[in-house]
């Protein structure tokens, strides 16, 4: 069952998610060729407890680090650690923060110096899908409505979609019903109203939508092994349009 959240919520989850969307724009800056992405775990950490939070990701399910950092194939949930970003990676960093016991999650994936014609248009294609998806979160859709502009924008331009992860409510805990399938599925899923607050993140490959998971049981990689683009925020659906919380 999905929460409607109350405007004394919805301002704490505002407060999370304002954290993140920062945190992530900080982060935009500093991956550059060169640093290790253990490096930019570690700044995101201390850029959060700065900020009164808490890294949501650490020790979730037992996840070792504050921020997942998924780099090419890596479709989601890569773990920080030695490895050194190198001019034409294409690098998704996902974020999640506590705030006083609210929550935010957001995702980005950066350029690192020139990067392919391939994975600029996987990633703007992404990031188009998502604001496909987020401009049909309104009071009185289905979330099949976003899962359908999501597939739209992706298979038109030839990628496709992961069907194996998928978004979230989130608000009040990091991971809340309902899901937000960014592909169809029989029905129309649950009906959207004020109040609700939901991660989009489309997943996007740019071959088979089919992933596996790597030997250290939490990074999502592409079958294929070629490219995959993540883009998220966290939303408040209203009448009209939707506020994305963790857009500053
Ligand atoms: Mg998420």
């Amino acid at each position: 069952m999905q929460e409607i959240k109350n405007s004394s919520e919805i301002s704490y989850i505002r407060q999370a998610c304002r954290i993140v969307g920062e945190l992530l724009q900080f982060l935009k800056e500093k991956a550059k060729a060169g640093v290790t992405t253990a490096w930019l775990d570690e700044i995101a950490e201390n850029f959060i407890h700065k900020h009164g939070g808490i890294p949501a990701f650490k020790n979730y399910n037992g996840f070792p680090a504050s921020i997942c950092t998924s780099v090419n194939d890596e479709v989601i949930h890569g773990i920080p650690g030695p490895y050194r970003l190198k001019e034409g990676d294409i690098l998704s960093i996902d974020v999640g923060v506590n705030k006083e016991g609210y929550f935010g999650d957001a995702a980005i994936t950066v350029a690192i110096g020139k990067v392919s014609k391939e994975k600029e248009k996987l990633m703007r294609v992404t990031e188009e899908a998502l604001y496909a998806g987020i401009s049909m979160a309104v009071h009185g859709n289905h979330v099949s409505d976003i899962s359908k502009a999501v597939q739209k924008v992706v298979e038109s331009n030839g990628f496709s979609v992961v069907r194996d992860y998928v978004g979230h409510g989130v608000g009040k805990k990091l991971h809340e019903e309902p899901p937000i399938p960014n592909f169809k599925t029989p029905g129309r899923g649950p009906k959207l109203y004020s109040g609700m607050t939901i991660a989009i993140e489309p997943m996007v490959n740019e071959g088979t939508y089919e992933v596996t998971v790597k030997d250290d049981g939490w990074t999502v990689v592409t079958k294929d092994g070629k490219p995959s683009a993540h883009f998220e925020h966290s939303i408040l659906v209203r009448e009209g349009e939707p506020e994305i919380l963790t857009m500053v």
